[in-house]
C-alpha cells in the first residue's frame, strides 16, 4: 500500500511524485505512458529557464528526476477505476486494467488531456510540421506567416485573436453557421484587419509538400463546393478532452469532464487530489502542470500528517 498514489506520469504527476518522495513518504506512480503529452511535443520554448528543449528530452529528464527517489513507477499501466475510501482517512483503491488493485491513503489524479483531432487526411502526417494545437506554445513559430484556426468556439476565437498579433494572416474556419464564442470575443475578432472568418465550412484535407504544410481544403457545407487556402500553419482548436472518463461517478467533474479542484488541489473526495490538464485549472501548460503537481503533493502531505497512525 502507498501513502500517495499518483495516477499519470506527465509533468503534473512527475512533479507530484518528486515532492512527496522528498517528504520521505511511500509514493507510487501509475502511468499509461510516462511523459504524457510532452512525448508528442517537438520544440518547447516556454519552459522557463530553458530557452529551447524538445518533448522527448524533457520527458526523459522528468523520468530521470523521479527515478532519483524511491518512487515505485508502474509505467504502461492504465488505471480503470477509483474506489474512494468509505471514511475520511481510510484506504482509497485504484483498479488497473491488468486487474491489479492498489491501495493508498491519498491519491493524486493527473491523467492529463488530449487535443481533439480533425481526423482528415494530412493532419497526422503534418503534426508539428505546420499542424499545431497550442497557440501559446507554437504561435511565435509562425511569425509573419499565414495560418488557419479550426474551430469558432472560445478557444478558437481566442487563438485567432492571439495569433493575429503575431502572424501575417489568420483564416478562422467554423463548421457551424455561426461562431460559438462569447460576443465580446467575436466583436474583437471582427475588428482585426488580418483575419478572415469562414462559417459553415468543413475542413477536408491538410495539404503539404512532404516536409511542411502548404495549405488546406474546406468544403462549403451549403453548396458542397471545395475551396483551397494557401498557408503555412493550422491551429486545431476543436476541444481539449480531459482523460477522466474512468472517474465518472467517483469524483465531481465539471460539465466538460474536468476534475473539480479547490485552491489546494483537492477534489470532491477528501484525500483525493488532482493536478494538471485533467482538472479545472485555467490554462493548460507544462509549467502550470508542474506547479499544480507540487501543490497537490504538498496538500496530500498536509492531509497525511494529520491522519492517525494505522
Ligand atoms: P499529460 O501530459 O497529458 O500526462 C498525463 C499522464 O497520464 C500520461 O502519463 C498519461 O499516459 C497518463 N494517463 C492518462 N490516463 C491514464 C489512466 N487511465 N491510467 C494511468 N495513466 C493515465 N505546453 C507547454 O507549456 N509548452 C509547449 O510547448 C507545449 N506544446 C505542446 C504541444 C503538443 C503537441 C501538445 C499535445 C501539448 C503541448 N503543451 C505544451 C501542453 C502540455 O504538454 C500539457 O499542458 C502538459 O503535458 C500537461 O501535463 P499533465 O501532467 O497534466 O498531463
Amino acid at each position: 500500500p502507498f501513502e500517495v498514489l499518483v495516477i499519470g506520469g506527465g509533468p503534473a504527476g512527475a512533479a507530484a511524485a518528486i515532492y512527496t518522495a522528498r517528504k520521505g513518504i511511500r509514493t507510487g506512480v501509475v502511468a499509461e505512458r510516462f511523459g504524457g503529452q510532452v512525448m508528442d511535443t517537438m520544440g518547447i520554448e516556454n519552459f522557463i529557464s530553458v530557452p529551447y528543449t524538445e518533448g522527448p528530452k524533457l520527458a526523459a529528464a522528468l523520468e530521470n528526476h523521479v527515478q532519483e527517489y524511491a518512487v515505485d513507477v508502474m509505467n504502461l499501466q492504465r488505471a480503470e477505476r477509483l474506489i474512494p475510501a468509505e471514511r475520511p482517512g481510510g484506504w482509497h483503491e485504484v483498479v488497473l486494467a491488468n486487474g491489479a488493485s492498489l491501495k493508498a491513503r491519498t491519491v493524486i489524479l493527473s491523467t492529463g488531456a488530449r487535443w481533439r483531432n480533425m481526423n482528415v487526411p494530412g493532419e497526422a502526417e503534418y503534426k508539428a510540421k505546420g499542424v499545431a494545437y497550442c497557440p501559446h506554445c507554437d504561435g511565435p513559430l509562425f511569425k509573419g506567416k499565414r495560418v488557419a484556426v479550426i474551430g469558432g468556439g472560445n478557444s478558437g476565437v481566442e487563438a485567432a485573436i492571439d495569433l493575429a498579433g503575431i502572424v501575417a494572416h489568420v483564416t478562422l474556419i467554423e463548421f457551424d453557421a455561426s461562431l460559438r464564442a462569447d460576443a465580446v470575443l467575436q466583436a474583437k475578432l471582427r475588428s482585426l484587419p488580418n483575419v478572415t472568418v469562414i462559417v459553415s465550412a468543413l475542413t477536408t484535407e491538410v495539404l503539404g509538400d512532404g516536409a511542411r504544410v502548404t495549405g488546406l481544403t474546406w468544403e462549403d457545407r451549403a453548396s458542397g463546393k471545395i475551396h483551397k487556402v494557401e498557408l503555412e500553419g493550422i491551429f486545431v482548436q476543436i476541444g481539449l478532452v480531459p482523460n477522466t472518463e474512468w472517474l465518472k461517478g467517483a469524483v465531481a467533474l465539471s460539465p466538460r469532464g474536468e476534475i473539480e479542484i479547490d485552491q489546494r488541489g483537492e477534489t470532491s473526495i477528501p484525500g483525493v487530489f488532482a493536478a494538471g490538464d485533467a482538472t479545472t485549472v485555467p490554462y493548460k501548460q507544462i509549467v502550470i502542470a508542474l506547479g499544480a503537481g507540487a501543490t497537490a503533493a504538498l496538500s496530500a502531505f498536509d492531509t497525511l500528517i494529520r491522519l492517525p497512525a494505522e
